[in-house]
């Protein structure tokens, strides 16, 4: 349930509505807008119906989510969040910009990669030091010597770091490396995992699972968010459909659709959402054009070498277009 407080609601009244959500055992989270101070209401649906919330003073009405995503829903939090990354934020007026290799390989590599990506305008540097791979004997990352030139390249270059958390056991090491927690398309569904990183004080990049609805992403955002971790991003990746000339289906209307049903911001990746090179320009430009608030994208400084993901990777050169082209539709769509 939501409990929409009156505008001259005081402290006082909103401190009752608390109280008694406490004292039934129930979750109450709040959400402060601009105009509006809503409560949210989680826990044992019986509970929720005799509560009577609306005989409190200060409420001016409540209101019951028929979906079974709350917290993540428009609903419970009308305007748009920003998520704020020490200081870089993302959505609002933010194009957010996360470009990187697909794995952290070599110091020499993450490097060069950071150094043109940041020269190019991205704020945060994406690489993977645990590598989720089809095959167990493809490259799995080089685990926390990777997350530690990680860390050394981010600061070196002023870059926040995304990278992938594929264990609940390993939260700890990565969260002293990383400035966002990654969770992998494979992983969307590992509710341990979600709940884990739900406890934690780290911003989470949550990306759509290979074969996810748009239903079951928000309610692996809300397994987040329900853990007290409000500072959730969306990232549409591809999913998987009957064609096969791409690696996977990027589904833009998926930009919209979560646009419209939640108020957390939604970032696009192009390069595993076709997994060609050449189709992450013209999607990165319509992912903007869309609505996303920001791209991820794998950039190699020698992508015929690179030890995952050449095939879809970016060249800096290439990447330099993308950006140029993509700064221009930002620019359009109100975004800096
Ligand atoms: C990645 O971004 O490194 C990755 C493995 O992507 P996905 O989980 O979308 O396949
Ligand atoms: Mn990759």
């Amino acid at each position: 349930m939501i409990i929409v407080m009156n505008p001259t609601a005081t402290q006082e009244n909103l401190m009752r509505v608390e109280k008694k959500i406490t004292d039934a055992g129930l979750t109450f989270h709040l959400s402060t807008g601009s105009s509006r101070t809503i409560v949210g209401v989680i826990g044992d649906k019986t509970t929720i119906a005799g509560l009577q919330m609306n005989a409190f003073d200060g409420v001016e009405k409540t209101v019951r989510i028929t979906e079974k995503y709350k917290l993540v829903s428009r609903e419970f939090h009308p305007n748009d969040t920003i998520v704020d990354v020490d200081g870089v934020k993302v959505g609002g007026k933010n194009m957010a910009i996360m470009a990187g290799p697909c794995a952290v390989e070599s110091m020499e590599q993450l490097l060069e990669s950071a150094k043109c990506v940041k020269a190019i305008g991205a704020q945060f540097l994406r690489g993977g030091a645990f590598k989720p791979r089809t095959s167990p004997y493809d490259f799995q990352g080089l685990a926390e010597q990777g997350l530690k030139m990680l860390r050394e390249v981010g600061d070196k270059t002023n870059l926040k770091v995304v990278t992938e958390i594929l264990d609940v056991n390993a939260i700890d090491m990565i969260s002293q490396y990383a400035d966002v927690l990654q969770i992998g398309a494979r992983n969307m569904q590992n509710f341990e995992l979600l709940k884990t990183v739900g406890r934690s004080k780290m911003p989470v990049l949550l990306k759509r699972g290979i074969s996810a609805t748009i239903s079951e992403w928000l309610n692996a955002a809300e397994y987040i968010m329900s853990e007290g971790n409000y500072r959730v991003i969306f990232c549409e990746r591809g999913i998987r459909t009957y064609e096969t000339f791409t690696r996977n289906t990027l589904d833009l209307s998926a930009v919209a659709a979560i646009k419209e049903l939640s108020h957390l911001p939604i970032i696009v990746d192009p390069s595993h959402g076709t997994g060609r090179w050449k189709m992450v320009r013209p999607m990165a430009r319509a992912a903007i054009a869309a609505g996303a608030d920001g791209l991820m994208i794998e950039v190699h400084p020698h992508p015929e070498i690179a030890l995952s993901d050449g095939d879809q990777s970016l060249t800096p050169e290439n990447f330099k277009i993308v950006m140029d082209e993509v700064k221009q539709i930002a620019n359009v769509m109100g975004k800096e």
